[in-house]
């Protein structure tokens, strides 16, 4: 087999029926197929019983499947785990499970690496290795479903290593596939695409009509701020950004989130919380707070008290706002640490 055969993970059902109709077999195998690696999300097809052997020989000669194997895992104590995948070319790649009461959300990668080059970033700090596949992407769900037992994936949000919209034609078609009612049927209304702020794509991305939620990482209430930690901010600034940003929400009519990490003495005072308020105030959004992981070195969560007094200025001004809960705190939790961690 050669890396120019298709990963099978990554066809829709209809090209998957032309593709196995072009070489002889019956059009029904497609559906069977598709069910398995989908629907009974497999990670081999031994464990499907009403394939013929003979098509089992065949699929595993002609194509790639699965496109990912797991290389290590890390439980928290609060049930988050991260997994740490091996690709065909030997590439590794993170997804976290995050399970919760009434959910179990999983955070995929969609590149290997990012050339974004956010500071406080793992990830960033490598620079791009090379874009994920369709089938890389929703074979990190399909390899949590397989392995995790307690009930399906119901959530699923683009915010593991890479940009998603740097990666826009292959994200576009995971998001398909994990929708696809033959398959994990996952909501679109239940899917989360993230993105540092890349307005042509942001404006692209509106006009695709999925349903999906749009989160956008702000992470300071300035150019000058922004900047310093997130470099794309020169191409694309706030004045540039924010407009994309309230242009989104009016055309899919479905509320963005702002990310905005709460670093002590940087982005954290009073009047970045009247600053923020001030420049998102016309936007229908959602502000997700996220105290910094206490795990980073580099960078401190301000104190409790601070983080309220934050909160308490989004929503005296009506901005909708909330504090994340830190998850997976005692694992290798950042985007690109455990990679970090195996590679040395
Ligand atoms: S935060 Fe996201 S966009 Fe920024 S460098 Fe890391 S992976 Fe890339």
């Amino acid at each position: 087999m050669s890396s120019n055969e298709p990963h099978l993970a990554g066809f829709f059902q209809l090209e998957l029926r032309q593709w196995l109709t072009k070489a002889g077999w019956p059009a029904f195998r497609a559906q069977q197929v598709f069910h398995w690696i989908h629907r009974r999300a497999i990670c081999e097809f031994r464990e499907a019983g009403n394939l013929p052997g003979s098509l089992r020989a065949w699929l595993q000669e002609h194509a790639i499947f699965p496109s990912l194997y797991e290389r290590r895992r890390q439980t928290s104590q609060d049930g988050t785990v991260k997994y740490l995948f091996g690709l065909g070319d030997g590439e590794t790649i993170e997804a976290v499970m995050i399970p919760d009461e009434h959910r179990t959300t999983v955070c995929v990668s969609t590149q290997v690496g990012c050339a974004m080059g956010c500071t406080f970033c793992a990830t960033g700090q490598m620079g791009l290795h090379r874009q994920l596949n369709p089938a890389e992407i929703i074979s990190q769900v399909l390899h949590v479903q397989h392995s995790h037992t307690a009930g399906p994936v119901t959530h699923v949000v683009f915010m593991g290593m890479g940009e998603p919209l740097a990666n826009y034609a292959a994200a576009i078609k995971a998001l398909q596939l994990l929708h696809d009612p033959q398959g994990l049927n996952i909501s679109y209304r239940r899917m989360t695409v993230s993105t540092c702020g890349l307005v042509p794509e942001i404006r692209q991305l509106a006009g695709e009509g999925l349903p999906i939620t749009l989160a956008v990482s702000l992470h300071a209430p300035d150019d000058q701020r922004r900047s310093a930690i997130m470099p794309i901010n020169r191409r694309y600034p706030l004045a540039e950004l924010l407009p994309a940003c309230a242009s989104y929400a009016e055309d899919t009519s479905r509320r963005l989130t702002f990310e905005y990490a709460l670093v002590k003495g940087f982005n954290d005072t009073k009047n970045d919380a009247r600053l923020l308020a001030e420049r998102i105030r016309d936007i229908h959004c959602h502000v997700n707070l996220i105290p910094v992981n206490s795990v980073h070195d580099t960078y401190q969560a301000p104190t409790a008290g601070d983080i309220d007094r934050f909160l308490s200025i989004l929503v005296d001004r009506g901005i909708q706002a909330s504090v994340r809960r830190e998850r997976g705190a005692d694992i290798d939790g950042a985007c690109g640490q455990l990679r970090q961690r195996e590679e040395g």
